[in-house]
């Protein structure tokens, strides 16, 4: 891979744009009013009253123009498509999972898993949480219980795999709550709430060997499993000259399943899927699929998106795509670190994270720094980005309270070949005249609460 990328030299992304879709400019006016009449929640604009939409990676790839061929492919029918035996065919090659189930997208996968495997009282341990993902192992009755190395929880530590495992925390665990309380390890490659960061083929390893010793399964959140591919290509020795795709297929065969978000590494706009080794496992999962999300050879989907998501799996484990996707992020991270930004470092697989508590000192945490400085980003230059922190966090559901979370971040997630290096420019520049204006930044406070998953609606004043 390295071969083709020659360090000293500049190297683009290996595609060319085809089709254009042109953004609205706005003025600060409009951006005020905008965020305002949004109750202070980027979630809640209009993307028309967007720029630079750093919001999420999630369903936000540009497709090929094979993908979009594939749209014309599609097998409509209710059952048996061709597009679904497609898909399947290429997630076992790819992923090397044996059996599939296809969901309308990933909290689809993570709902039939939750209801299949946790029962009332059961402890879920997992290397940080993932927002839905938690919540539906909360709906099922069980408790997710974080086991990532406190590394993990420090912005500023550069440790190359912050998504690793505590295994002594994990062995401690699995004592106290006793192995028939512990369904699965829910372990996500890469962590997306530590700010896109990989774990280890090493660790994993060592997972699987505890999982073993104690007859626990493990299921991987493999939404961006291809990007922990390329940084355990990047960073692990004995990796570097294996391609990403025999990368991932490892990293997958140490896992009893997976959970899988295809809006993301899979470059498509909507779909996801549930992945079993075990049969009987995946019959119960095959049957339930039939009443949250439709038949089991389409799970919500149709036939033309999973044709898109058969090809997108293709061409997200091309070396040279994965090498350009985690680029761009790693370019946009670098400008801001040399300006004397306080990111996440190291600089994560999908997104650059702004540490909120780091811009605004004096805005306490529960006055809401990143969803703040979320804000004044959008009104600055019309870059939306999402908040990470307090707010995502939620509330504990036994006492009522806030969860405090230690970090307190805002992503500005890249969508995958979308924009250029001219709007990560931009972004930047942004982000620089946020930052050097911080001082005059005042919090917000909550006008509006809903009860699940809190931070896709709520409203907000400035205080
Ligand atoms: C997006 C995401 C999910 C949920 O997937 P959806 O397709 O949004 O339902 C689960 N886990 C991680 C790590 C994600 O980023």
């Amino acid at each position: 891979m390295s071969k083709s990328f020659p360090s000293r030299r500049s190297w683009a992304e290996p595609w060319k744009v085809k089709v254009v879709e042109p953004l609205k400019m706005t003025t600060h006016t409009d951006r005020e009013r905008a965020i305002s009449e949004a109750g202070f929640n980027t979630f809640l604009l209009r993307s028309e009253d967007v720029y630079i939409d750093l919001l999420t990676d999630s369903g936000t790839s540009a497709m090929s123009d094979w993908q979009w061929a594939g749209m014309m492919m599609g097998d409509e029918a209710y059952a048996g498509s061709k597009n679904f035996y497609h898909l399947e065919e290429t997630i076992q090659k790819y992923y090397g999972y044996k059996y599939i189930v296809p969901t309308h997208q990933g909290r689809g996968a993570e709902h039939i898993l939750s209801k299949i495997l946790i029962k009332s009282g059961d402890i879920i341990p997992g290397n940080m949480y993932f927002t839905t993902t938690r919540l539906h192992q909360e709906l099922a009755g069980g408790t997710f219980a974080d086991i990532i190395i406190p590394e993990a929880h420090d912005p500023n530590n550069e440790y190359p795999f912050k998504g690793n495992v505590n295994l002594e925390t994990l062995e401690k665990l699995i004592h106290k709550a006793g192995k028939e309380h512990i369904p699965y390890i829910s372990l996500a490659a890469t962590v997306n709430m530590a700010g896109g960061q990989p774990i280890s083929m090493a660790n994993i390893r060592a997972v699987r060997e505890l999982a073993n010793k104690h007859d626990i399964k493990i299921i991987l959140d493999a939404t961006r499993a291809i990007e922990n591919a390329y940084f355990i290509h990047e960073r692990e020795d004995g990796y570097h000259d294996k391609s990403i795709a025999d990368i991932l297929k490892e990293l997958c065969s140490y896992t009893d399943g997976c959970t899988m978000s295809g809006k993301k590494d899979a470059l498509v706009n909507i779909g996801g899927w549930l992945a079993l080794n075990d049969f009987n496992l995946y019959e119960e999962a095959r049957n339930l699929v039939v009443v949250y999300e439709g038949l089991h050879t389409y799970g919500g989907m149709a036939g033309r998106d999973m044709e898109a998501m058969a090809r997108g799996i293709i061409e997200s484990v091309q070396d040279d795509h994965i090498r350009a996707r985690v680029g761009q992020v790693e370019y946009l991270g670098q400008k801001l670190i040399t300006s004397g930004i306080p990111v996440v470092c190291p600089i994560g697989g999908h997104a650059v994270y702004l540490n909120a508590k780091a811009f605004y000192p004096h805005i306490p945490q529960d006055e809401f720094p990143a969803q703040t400085l979320a804000c004044e980003l959008y009104m600055d230059s019309g870059v939306r980005a999402m908040e990470r922190g307090i707010v995502s966090a939620g509330r504990d559901k036994k006492t009522g309270k806030h969860y405090y979370p230690s970090l307190e971040l805002v992503r500005l997630t890249i969508p995958r070949r979308v924009y250029t290096q001219a709007h990560m420019d931009v972004t930047s520049e942004s982000v620089i005249a946020v930052y050097n204006k911080r001082d005059k930044a005042r919090g917000l406070k909550m006008v509006y609460e809903p009860k699940y998953l809190r931070f896709f609606q709520a409203r907000f004043k400035q205080l």
